[in-house]
């Protein structure tokens, strides 16, 4: 199973890719973790991002592709993958075609996470902080008991700037921006499917697998 999912900060795919890689025996290649992960072992790449990175810049569409090259070509990759954050740009989706044909590998498909402006909203504003200890919140999924007070410490609460609905909602736009050329690319090329990524976790799952199942 070669898979791409994407879908904006909040729609829950990262926590999908993990479980169904276990499921699927594949391995979920999250570009973020990737990075760090390269840095940490000090290949040349890794190296090159770690400049990048300490310089202030955005890594570049080069570095991503050669961090992902690297990847793919790793034996528990033969059988499969899962792409979680990767690609986000037009020059990444051509680069990743360049190196599964090179590969010999062919995608089976790209999943949207379709989750509505609002829903990512509540989702991605709800964290709160403890200001004494850091224990994360979250006002929905994983509240304290008492509303504004940690239950480890009894600290106050927190929101940070990050996490502010200004500072979320340009994220969001952000990322549409950047991404629906790329929805248009993969829909041109009848890759892509929409899953919708609201409601339970075990039925979004579902219709992953009954999506994954058809290709
Ligand atoms: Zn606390």
């Amino acid at each position: 199973m070669r898979l791409i999912f994407l879908g904006p900060p909040g729609a829950g795919k990262g926590t999908q890719a993990r479980e169904l890689a276990g499921e699927w025996h594949v391995p979920q290649i999250a570009t973020g973790e990737m990075l760090r992960e390269a840095v940490a072992a000090g290949t040349a790449l890794g190296r090159e991002a770690k400049r990048i990175m300490e310089s202030g810049a955005l890594v570049s569409d080069d570095v991503m592709i050669g961090l992902i090259a690297e990847r793919l070509r790793q034996p528990d990759a033969a059988n499969g993958f899962i792409l979680d954050g990767f690609p986000r740009t037009i020059a990444q989706a051509e680069a990743l075609d360049r190196l599964l044909k090179e590969l010999g590998q062919k995608l089976d498909g790209v999943l949207y996470f379709d989750v509505s402006g609002a829903e990512l909203l509540r989702r991605l504003t709800g964290r709160r902080l403890c200001r004494q200890c850091q224990t994360a919140f979250h006002i929905i999924s994983a509240p304290p008991r008492r509303p504004g007070i940690c239950d480890r410490c009894g600290g106050e609460l927190y929101q940070r700037d990050d996490d502010s609905e200004a500072t979320v909602r340009n994220r969001l736009q952000v990322y549409a921006r950047q991404t629906s050329p790329l929805l248009d690319y993969y829909r041109q090329r009848s890759m892509l499917a929409t899953i919708p990524g609201e409601g339970a976790i075990d039925d979004i799952r579902a219709a992953i697998r009954r999506v994954a199942a058809a290709r």
